[in-house]
């Protein structure tokens, strides 16, 4: 009989930072590994997010035993409320992470009901007919967790987000030790991180940052600090609070999210706050700024979190000042370095000291650089080595790094969002591809294509012309009463000039067409818009999208 096989289906986070989500197949049983979003570049007009194509997993909606959550980032847990949606099923996570999610999922009012189970450290749970270990990690979140998945073919280790943080700010670090004994007894295939793979060395520790925003904080006695940094980062806000405590300094928190998630934090007893007096943003102007930190949102340059409102000076309540000092205590992810290069330009216009990890050391990865990638390999050392979670290069030199270890080339596959890999206790092939092409989502819930989405740059980029006219054609053919309107480019002519223009190519080509016979309102629109197309391409040197509206009576 051959072996038992076991399919894995990547939906996204492969060749790029988001959206990470994959699905395992056994039987009939289908277990989805988180559920995350993406970010769009700026040239994506309008878009809010992507997420990964579900529909593979909608068709089999009923075949999903649960959906498993390595932790509470966005890139892992932002497109639940889109999944869950359409294949209602329990989540599964550590308390803080199915907080997060349960916080985002309550704010898009799901019809059905979900359900939630909380996870431990070190806990296995049975789904469907999986066994899933939830094994602790280290990363820029509390509470991450790799996954042992035991499977028929063997045991599946996905690594989540991680690093080997060995002093993390609530002291539990990742269990080595499991994974080593979990490596010795034989592990069939590992798929971890790639974020980091480029980067030798280690990543440095949490606390290390803390050492240099109190050593920033207490240089500056006499000034007002702003830290911005992720909101759900609760370990740097701890560092952040640990420092006002001992520095004798009232705390603001400014950003929803920051509130939610520090709230939340402290409920799960992720967060000390005991001795912190928090003060509200409303009474800032009557606080001696030199005893306050303000801890915010924004870090990213988003354009409506806190610090980007202080930055264009947009807050009700807090307008920076010469003797603040800002630190963003952050790494722009890739795509918004321009934003957030905007951001502390502003701020430096405004007087204030600016300070980032360009400058200072304010900020720690929470992916594993190479040293403990290499860690990782070796505690684990799989039959076969997928990587994932990463951009295309990161990918390849995570698998250069795997062969590097020890690992024969034949035993590492590159994968990419929409491969299929078919695995059994004995053989590893590929088994083909499912659709996974970006799913925009484009303000509220509303789907956007690829195609809407070219026509959004076309019209970014050349503008729109809309020739609107009346063809009749008794007693002879006449094109009468033509308008022109152009918006977002205008060439120096006037409008008279390009309405003239338009108006006698138009009449031609309508003209010989109608020699062949009559002519219908779409064949005329179709032939309009096609020879204005040319005029402006040919005479003027521009390809604006054309509307036409041309009447035949
Ligand atoms: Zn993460
Ligand atoms: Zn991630």
């Amino acid at each position: 009989m051959a072996d038992s096989s076991v399919k894995i289906y990547f939906l996204g986070g492969l060749g790029e930072i988001g959206r990470n989500c994959m699905a395992i197949e056994q039987g009939r049983d289908i277990l989805v590994v988180d559920a995350g979003l993406m970010f769009p570049e700026p040239s994506m007009y309008g878009i809010d997010i992507i997420l990964p194509d579900f529909t593979w997993l909608i068709e089999r909606a009923e075949r999903v035993v649960g959906v498993v959550l390595t932790h509470g980032h966005e890139d892992h847990t932002g497109a639940l409320r889109y999944l869950l949606r359409d294949v209602p099923t329990t989540i599964y996570g550590a308390p803080l992470t199915i907080g997060f999610a349960k916080h985002r999922l309550m704010e898009a009012k799901l019809p059905g009901s979900v359900a939630y189970v909380e996870v431990q450290d070190g806990e296995t749970r049975k789904i469907g007919s999986f066994r899933v270990e939830f094994i602790p990690v280290t990363h820029s979140v509390p509470s991450a967790h790799a996954l042992a998945i035991t499977t028929e073919a063997g045991v599946i280790i996905h690594s989540g987000d991680f690093k080997f943080d060995q002093t993390p700010i609530d002291h539990r670090r990742s269990d080595i030790a499991r994974l080593a004994a979990l490596g010795d007894a034989g592990v069939r295939l590992l798929l971890a991180d790639s974020t980091n793979a480029e980067q030798p060395g280690y990543t440095a520790s949490e606390s290390s940052v803390g050492v240099t925003l109190r050593r920033l904080v207490l240089e500056r006695q006499d000034r007002r600090i702003v830290i911005a940094c992720f909101a759900s980062h609760l370990h740097r806000v701890q560092q952040i609070l640990r420092i006002a405590r001992e520095s004798g300094r009232k705390v603001c928190l400014l950003g929803r999210s920051m509130e939610a998630n520090v709230k939340l934090g402290r409920k799960l007893g992720e967060i000390d706050a005991e001795g912190v007096t928090f003060v509200s943003a409303d009474s800032l102007d009557d606080i001696d700024p030199a005893s306050v930190i303000v801890v915010c949102t924004g870090s990213q340059g988003e354009p409506m979190a806190a610090l980007s409102r202080l930055a264009r000076q947009d807050d009700r309540f807090f307008s920076v000042r010469a003797s603040d000092t800002i630190i963003l205590s952050s790494h722009p992810i890739p795509g918004n370095e321009w934003s957030v290069g905007r951001v502390i330009d502003d701020l430096h216009r405004l007087g204030a000291e600016v300070i980032h990890s360009d400058i200072e050391p304010v900020h720690a990865s929470g992916h594993a650089r190479q040293g403990e990638l290499k860690t990782l390999h070796q505690l684990i050392r799989p039959v076969d080595f997928i990587p994932i979670h990463g951009e295309y290069r990161q990918m390849i030199h995570h698998a250069d790094l795997a062969v590097e270890m020890g690992l024969a080339s034949d035993h590492v596959w590159i994968c990419e969002d929409g491969d299929v890999m078919e695995v059994t206790a004995s053989s590893i092939k590929r088994a083909g591809t499912i659709p996974a092409e970006y799913h925009y989502i484009d303000g509220g819930d509303g789907d956007t294509s690829d195609q809407i989405l070219d026509e959004r740059r076309m019209l970014a980029e050349h503008g729109v012309l809309q020739v609107a006219g009346v063809v009749t054609t008794k007693p002879s053919l006449k094109l009468e009463g033509v308008t022109v309107s152009m918006r977002g480019w205008f060439d120096g002519k006037s409008t008279d000039d390009i309405r003239r223009h338009c108006e006698n190519e138009v009449e031609d080509a309508l003209l010989s067409a109608m020699k062949s016979g009559s002519l219908s309102e779409e064949e005329a629109n179709k032939i309009a818009r096609k020879t204005v197309g040319r005029l402006m391409g040919g005479k003027y040197r521009r390809q604006p999208v054309v509307m036409t509206a041309i009447a035949v009576i």
